[in-house]
């Protein structure tokens, strides 16, 4: 809060995917002892974009912690659109798979909207589908992705009040800005979307109960986009690899510039760390905040699709 001397309250996103993952865990484990196969995960990875191989080793490592069988298909980079089709619709038919995940992005010269769509709704834990994008903005119950219902666990985890707040969400993508600014609608937040365009975006942001930043650019809102107490979630995932930045960045941190030594760069989000945990009420760490409330939520959708496709007998 500024001017106080006061530091924003860190929202804990390890503690918040942990009890997630616990209640998971026991969800999975009665599913089991009904005499049923762990709900299954099918991950399709194809090519060798280093991010996505981390994810997709921490999302299989998270399954297998809580019970749920994961399965990886990894892909060459030179897979056709074709053969990518074929292998998430065998997914779609194979009744021994609950959830089917396409880890973005795909190489140059597959079409992710196509294969979006070639997913089996019922088993769509990703939420992308266009019959669960569909769903969630008419208040339909279906498939959400799981960033933004991650961020609305943690708000709720956290006693922060959604309903009736201005809610400011920059960013429009598929798989984060626009699903949550429909979730909190649905909360009955006021929403306001922002992106590239949005003329006068600090003093946009700044009206904001509640900001959350999905841009992909690093330390991007700085102080004079937060409202004096807001509660900021940063959702980005970027480095620093020069000290100095980081120095800035993390008031000057030795543990951050430790990093940056010796394994190159520090991850950074899309919020200034320094600036906002002098400004706002709360914040969310990068890393620690959103990131494992992703995979958390990617359990519990994988659950929530086993006990649908075969729970219900
Ligand atoms: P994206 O590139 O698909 O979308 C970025 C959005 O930001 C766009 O809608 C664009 O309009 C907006 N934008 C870009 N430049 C802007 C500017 N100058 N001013 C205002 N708006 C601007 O990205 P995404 O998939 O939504 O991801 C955003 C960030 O979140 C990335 O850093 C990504 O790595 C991270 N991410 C993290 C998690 C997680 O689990 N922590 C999950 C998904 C994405």
């Amino acid at each position: 809060m500024t001017g106080t001397g006061e530091q924003a309250r860190l929202l804990d996103g390890r503690k918040a995917a942990a009890q997630i993952r616990r209640e998971v865990a026991e969800g999975v484990a009665n599913f089991v002892n009904r005499g049923l196969a762990p709900p299954a995960l099918d991950v399709v990875l194809v090519g060798d974009h280093p991010a996505s191989a981390v994810y997709v080793r921490s999302k299989e490592k998270a399954c297998r912690e809580a019970g749920l069988r994961a399965r990886i298909h990894r892909l060459p980079a030179e897979t056709s659109e074709g053969d990518l089709l074929r292998l998430v619709r065998d997914l779609g038919d194979d009744r021994d798979v609950d959830g089917i995940l396409v880890q973005m992005p795909l190489p140059p010269g597959i079409r992710s909207r196509v294969v979006i769509e070639a997913v089996d709704p019922s088993k769509d834990v990703d939420g992308f589908h266009p019959l669960n994008v569909g769903k969630l903005w008419t208040g339909r119950d279906g498939f959400v992705p799981c960033t933004p219902l991650g961020i609305v666990a943690l708000l709720e985890m956290s006693g922060v009040p959604i309903e009736g707040a201005r809610a400011v969400v920059i960013g429009r993508s598929d798989i984060v800005g626009r699903p949550m600014a429909a979730l909190l609608m649905h909360r009955n937040a006021t929403v306001t979307i922002c992106h590239s365009r949005t003329r006068d975006l600090a003093s946009v942001a700044a009206r904001a109960d509640i900001l959350i930043a999905a841009i992909g650019k690093p330390a991007f809102v700085t102080a004079e986009f937060i409202k004096p107490g807001a509660t900021v979630i940063d959702v980005g995932i970027g480095q620093v690899r020069d000290v100095e930045e980081a120095a800035r960045l993390f008031d000057g941190d030795p543990a951050r510039l430790e990093q940056v030594k010796s394994r190159g760069y520090t991850l950074v989000g899309d919020v200034h760390p320094a600036e906002a945990s002098r400004r706002a009420g709360a914040l969310t760490p990068v890393p620690g905040g959103v990131g494992p409330l992703t995979v958390a939520l990617l359990l519990k959708n994988t659950l929530r699709a086993a006990l649908s496709l075969r729970g219900r007998s």
